[in-house]
């Protein structure tokens, strides 16, 4: 399915695509990275699009000149949306990351529903539909990206624009039990319905969508049946679709064979001699489920000593979110457990788990991805999981084995060849652990051939086009089934 699609694209996100920092004294510029600016950058450049979003400071500082070298370096045009420190204290931290992460994420009890982050949204939210709908015309499609900005549809509304806009939510959407839990309910789902379009990651996420607005919104009722469906709402239809967001496959399997990657992979394990690596990548996250990961790495040494010696796990956090005190304390945990376990299972010329807190160069990151025999995936919820995919991807062997969350959203698409555990489930990771490490070549070469065949066919440009064709497509039955999550299906 190719989206033949002859509109100005603009993309709207909480962060523009590159980032600014202050180091010594001078201020430098990094491209975006990741799956999403890959994926549209080359659609922007083709359409001359456009990419709003805010700069990621809070500089009073005339930043033009910062803004048009990123846009001469990406090819497209680029505008930033200003925000004070406050602004950023109660829009990003606050409603942004102290509530809707923490809802969405099925923690209700790390919230804090406070009016004056809810305030703060709308504003800068409306700020952001301002300089939307003074920048862009009435044949271009809007599509507006994730969790900061739920409410800029309803406010380019209110401006009175009338172009088709599409949303993606990229964290997950919860329960009607837990999203009953918030104040402004009714003022998010009304507000998600002024878009033509919402992209969630998983059926499962949809679902929870639908159940929602059946409760809180009389009289809307929802058609078709599908990767995408229609709810017709106060005269208007919307369209609903899951589009499982992915990474440049092609791309990673071919920078994961590259020499250079090769060799320091080679290193790695020339450290180690003769035994496996568990390899777990998280961003510092509560949503991540590391504490349990690591109680059952410890879990798997008390029930098989035999595997003592005989396996490592590395353990890399990237660090995110420092100012949120749930963070900090989480840190403190988490290296409070690793010097736990290390104390009671460390021998002579063995650690159990090897633990970096920073960010890895892109080599290093593919050369883990390589060395590690085995993957620990395991969120406690996740909206998709980006390095479960990544790992399949790096497997050039095929013998890498991925023990992943039934809570991530990339369950469903790998569930046939990943080791499905439940993360709140420190026994059943700690057999799986042991599972993975006794496996078979031929076991995890068919497992793993199923995953790469699956992220190759649904990579990331595939997310952008079943995207933009859900947008403008005349026929809804033009959408395949995707494969669902049905828990505990196990081939062999
Ligand atoms: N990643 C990174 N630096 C690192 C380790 C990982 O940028 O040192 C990347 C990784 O390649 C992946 C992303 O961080 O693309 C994590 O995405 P994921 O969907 O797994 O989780 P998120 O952090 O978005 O919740």
């Amino acid at each position: 399915m190719n989206a033949d699609f002859g509109k100005r694209l603009v993309i709207i996100s909480n962060r523009l695509p590159f980032s600014i920092e202050k180091k010594q004294g001078k201020w430098e510029t990094t491209p975006g990275s990741g799956g999403l600016v890959t994926a549209l950058a080359p659609v922007l450049r083709d359409r001359g699009g456009l990419w709003i979003g805010w700069l990621g400071t809070d500089s009073s500082g005339d930043m033009t000149g910062y803004v048009q070298a990123a846009e001469k370096n990406a090819g497209f045009s680029m505008l930033p949306v200003i925000l004070s420190r406050d602004e950023i204290d109660l829009y990003y931290r606050g409603l942004s990351n102290e509530v809707i992460w923490p809802l969405f994420h099925d923690m209700p009890s790390y919230c804090r529903f406070e009016l004056r982050y809810w305030d703060a949204y709308l504003d800068v939210n409306a700020r952001f539909a301002s300089v939307i709908y003074k920048n862009t015309t009435a044949d271009d499609f809007i599509w507006v990206h994730d969790y900061h900005l739920i409410c800029v549809g309803s406010e380019l509304r209110k401006l009175g624009l009338k172009n088709r806009v599409g949303f993606f939510l990229h964290i997950p959407f919860p329960s009607l039990d837990i999203f009953i839990k918030l104040p402004w309910r009714s003022e998010f789902l009304r507000a998600l319905l002024d878009y033509d379009l919402i992209g969630f990651q998983t059926i499962r996420d949809r679902r929870n969508f639908i159940q929602c607005i059946r409760q809180f919104l009389k009289g809307a009722s929802v058609h078709g049946k599908g990767q995408v469906v229609s709810v017709e709402f106060e005269g208007r239809e919307i369209r609903l679709g899951y589009f499982p967001i992915s990474i440049d496959y092609g791309e990673f399997s071919r920078l994961a064979k590259r020499k250079q990657v090769a060799d320091a992979a080679w290193y790695i394990h020339e450290d180690i001699p003769d035994r496996k690596i568990v390899l777990g990548v998280d961003r510092l996250d509560y949503s991540k489920g590391i504490l349990n990961r690591m109680k059952a790495f410890g879990r798997l040494l008390d029930k098989y000593p035999d595997l003592i010696r005989k396996i490592t796990l590395f353990q890399v956090i990237v660090p995110s979110r420092r100012n949120i005190p749930v963070y900090e304390n989480l840190k403190i945990e988490i290296e409070r457990l690793v010097g736990e376990i290390n104390g009671k299972y460390t021998r002579s010329g063995w650690i159990p788990i090897h633990y970096i807190f920073g960010s890895l160069s892109q080599t290093d990151l593919l050369a883990r991805y390589r060395s590690s025999e085995i993957a620990l995936v395991t969120p406690l919820k996740d909206g998709m999981n980006l390095v479960a995919k990544e790992y399949c991807a790096s497997s050039v062997e095929q013998t890498g084995v991925l023990i992943l969350s039934e809570f991530a959203g990339a369950a469903a698409q790998l569930q046939r060849g990943a080791l499905l555990v439940n993360p709140y489930n420190i026994e059943e990771i700690a057999d799986a652990i042991h599972r993975a490490f006794r496996m078979t070549e031929k076991e995890m070469k068919v497992r793993m051939s199923l995953m790469q065949r699956s992220i190759a066919r649904q990579d990331i440009y595939w997310w952008v086009n079943s995207f933009l064709q859900a947008a403008i497509s005349g026929n809804l039955d033009d959408f395949p089934h995707l494969e669902e999550y049905i828990p505990r299906m196990n081939i062999f």
